[in-house]
């Protein structure tokens, strides 16, 4: 959904966004519960959890972590180190799709679309370039989908830039 300020080549280089610090748990993505199914037949277990009355599945990522470090990193049970995410397009997760833009709700109930500050590729990039892709369609579709999926929003943290803000609850 990005890929019109994303390059293939450099996401290749980087993966930075599929490896997760143990501090960082909060930004895991997160799979619709058919997704889930489907995928555990495959063996991936998922802690399975609720929000508003809907279901969906956060991946065990704790038990590979080797120490206590809050900034080690594990990877992505579906990064593959060489090809990338091994999964398909339609079990890939929307948090992924979006990354790294996030629908985020502040303490006073608006819903934003914003920025993750940690893409060395879209850090490069004017705001008002990312401001006019959101505007365009992006952040309202965005929207849509977590209102039938409102697991995918995060609580704002005050260090993401704000893309875009709705004036309607979910
Ligand atoms: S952090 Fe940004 S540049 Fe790196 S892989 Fe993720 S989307 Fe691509
Ligand atoms: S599901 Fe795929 S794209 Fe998402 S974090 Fe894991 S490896 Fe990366």
């Amino acid at each position: 959904m990005l890929s019109k300020v994303l390059s293939k080549e450099s996401c290749a280089k980087c993966r930075f966004c599929c490896s997760f610090r143990r501090q960082s748990l909060w930004e895991t993505p997160l799979f619709p519960i058919d997704v889930v199914q489907r995928l555990e037949t495959g063996g991936i277990s998922f802690q399975r959890e609720q929000k508003e009355n809907v279901g969906y599945g956060r991946m065990e990522l704790e038990g590979n972590y080797k120490t206590n470090d809050p900034q080690e990193e594990a990877a992505c049970l579906f990064l593959n180190p060489k090809t990338g995410c091994v999964l398909k397009e339609e079990d890939k997760p929307f948090d992924c799709k979006i990354w790294p833009l996030r629908i985020m709700k502040k303490k006073d109930g608006t819903f934003v679309i914003a920025l993750t500050p940690t893409c060395p590729s879209i850090n490069e990039k004017p705001l008002e370039e990312m401001k006019v892709l959101v505007e365009s369609g992006l952040g309202e579709q965005i929207f849509q989908y977590a209102k039938e999926n409102p697991f995918i929003v995060k609580e704002y943290r005050t260090d993401f830039p704000v893309l875009m803000e709705f004036d309607q609850s979910l």
